[in-house]
């Protein structure tokens, strides 16, 4: 597929034409990864942050936002239900902090997680930017996959998003310095931004396979009421529909890379994430933060799954996977057939 079919499927509304378009990509995905599904437990441990992102909930100057940070054991307590719960690993994911306190809480956390868990339980980390340092500790005590969405591949569109002392290249940087470190780097982008182009969405596609990614995790923007950056012709059923076929396009282009299914797309469909399975995802991530904290960690609105519990979410998970044709991984960790071959 060249860049002028991609470009096409982008802008086909044809839905007979799309389902064509993910029949393949779930075939694509059957042949290079499998049938399975992996579920990755996520627990949103902490909305402090000290960026300011204008797309996202939680940015540092929304004073709308209640703060939270979760305690030591609440967090080990969810890794010992995802285990339970027979989950193969868990995503760490917070706002950005840069000092020592933070780095050492998870750097401790990850020691505690991998000794309660018998280092049995996957850990993902999705903690924003940081230097070689700590990404080197947090590797050291246990961490193996890093997700750090480059949000846009477009430099300029970047800076449209992010204020001045945001930096794109700083960010592109850290998925290579992860790389070196030999953690599993996982990216993606922002889908139906304001000012984003179907050109600006093929060229993130390219920029997955240019910096060989081993995992996709990308979904549709979702705007959030107490940002600046509200777009005036907001069009989530467009959003959902690229959010679908940009699965599809890089399930075809990249072949055996792991590809999430985000929650954002159920943020625009019940039926979302199952529909990214059908387009070529093998990766869902149920949310296990305890409920209480959860209606606090809104990038987003519309977040789903607000009320539920972690079991009640596996539940309804297992019947909305099943129901999409697949089958769940259960006790494994999933890695990429594409980050196992650089390994061997
Ligand atoms: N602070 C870390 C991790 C938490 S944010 C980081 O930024 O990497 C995780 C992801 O949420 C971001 O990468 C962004 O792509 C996504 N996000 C933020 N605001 C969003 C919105 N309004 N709609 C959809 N996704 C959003
Ligand atoms: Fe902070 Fe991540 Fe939101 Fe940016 S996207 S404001 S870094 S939580």
């Amino acid at each position: 597929m060249n860049t002028f079919d991609m470009l096409k499927w982008l802008g086909e509304k044809d839905p007979v034409k799309l389902e064509e378009l993910f029949r393949e990509a779930r075939a694509c995905a059957v042949r290079h990864v499998g049938t399975k599904v992996y579920f990755r437990g996520l627990i949103e441990f902490s909305n402090y942050c000290a960026k300011d992102c204008y797309y996202c909930g939680i940015r540092k100057s929304n004073t709308n936002v209640i703060r939270f940070s979760m305690e030591e054991d609440e967090i080990l307590q969810c890794a010992r239900a995802a285990q339970e719960m027979d989950y193969g690993s868990i995503v760490l994911q917070s706002g950005e902090r840069q000092d020592e306190t933070h780095i050492c809480f998870v750097e401790d956390i990850l020691h505690k997680i991998k000794a309660a868990t018998s280092g049995k339980l996957g850990i993902t980390l999705s903690l924003g930017e940081q230097t070689q340092e700590t990404y080197e500790r947090w590797f050291k005590a246990g961490a193996h996959r890093y997700l750090l969405r480059i949000e846009t591949s477009s430099p300029a569109l970047y800076k449209k998003l992010h204020p001045a002392d945001h930096s794109f290249s700083t960010r592109r940087d850290c998925l290579r310095t992860l790389r070196k470190i030999g953690y599993q780097v996982g990216t993606g982008v922002m889908i139906g931004l304001p000012f984003q182009t179907h050109k600006n969405l093929v060229e993130d596609i390219l920029f997955f396979k240019k910096e060989d990614i081993d995992m996709v995790g990308m979904g549709p923007y979702v705007p959030h009421g107490d940002t600046p950056l509200v777009p005036a012709d907001h069009d989530p059923e467009e959003n959902l529909r690229l959010g679908l076929v940009m699965i599809a396009l890089t399930r075809l282009i990249l072949k055996n890379v792991n590809i999430a299914a985000a929650t954002a797309l159920q943020a625009l469909d019940p039926e979302g994430r199952e529909k990214g399975v059908q387009a070529g995802a093998n990766i869902i991530m149920p949310n296990i933060t305890p409920t209480d904290y959860r209606k606090f960690y809104r990038l987003y609105d519309n977040k789903p799954c607000l009320d539920e519990n972690a079991l009640q979410c596996k539940s309804c998970l297992e019947r909305r996977i099943e129901a999409a044709g697949a089958e769940i991984g259960y006790g494994e960790w999933g890695d990429s057939p594409h980050a196992l071959k650089k390994s061997m």
